[in-house]
């Protein structure tokens, strides 16, 4: 089994709604567990102007191997009819392989940690929510890569009552 973290984003047709699915549908994945998830934030868009996303990290706790899991997690954004008009744009689902326990990968269609991670507050602020003491494979804390990563148009939602 492997402590696997993933991020969850969308900016369009009801982002709450497409997360939200999206945290049931990474609990039904077989031969997985959903350890935790953060609360919902909502984010400023990075790339050409779009609406604010809707984002979210899960941990999962699975026996899929890296990369059945990055095709399971693509297979979810598939059912969610991703639209990817353009590199960042706006999109129903974006899921990505954040951390898969303490491994460091470079392969073609995976690297992780996500390349993105360690700047960008919609997904460090969190991370840091689930596990507040985590540790990057190379030994990083990520309470250094928060003290460097403002949180900037990042807002937690209110939990649902
Ligand atoms: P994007 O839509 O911008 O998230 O990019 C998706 C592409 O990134 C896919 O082709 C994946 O194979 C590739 N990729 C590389 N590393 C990761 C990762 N850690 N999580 C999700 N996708 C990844």
């Amino acid at each position: 089994m492997a402590l696997a973290y993933i991020g969850l984003g969308s900016n369009l047709e009801d982002p709450l709604a497409q997360v939200t699915r999206a945290f049931a549908e990474l609990a039904d994945l077989p031969t997985t567990a959903l350890l935790a998830r953060s609360s919902i934030y909502t984010s400023r868009a990075v790339g050409p102007a779009q609406p604010d996303y809707t984002n979210a990290v899960t941990l999962l706790d699975t026996q899929l191997a890296p990369i059945a899991l990055l095709d399971a997690l693509q297979a979810i954004e598939q059912a969610h009819q991703r639209v990817r008009i353009q590199h960042w744009g706006p999109r129903t689902l974006d899921l990505d392989l954040l951390l898969y326990g303490d491994q460091t990968i470079a392969v073609e269609r995976l690297t992780v940690p996500h390349p993105y991670l360690s700047q960008r507050s919609f997904v460090l602020y969190p991370l840091a929510e689930i596990t507040p003491n985590l540790h990057l494979p190379d030994g990083t804390p990520l309470a250094e890569l928060l003290s460097r990563c403002p949180a900037d148009g990042l807002t937690r939602l209110p939990s649902p009552a």
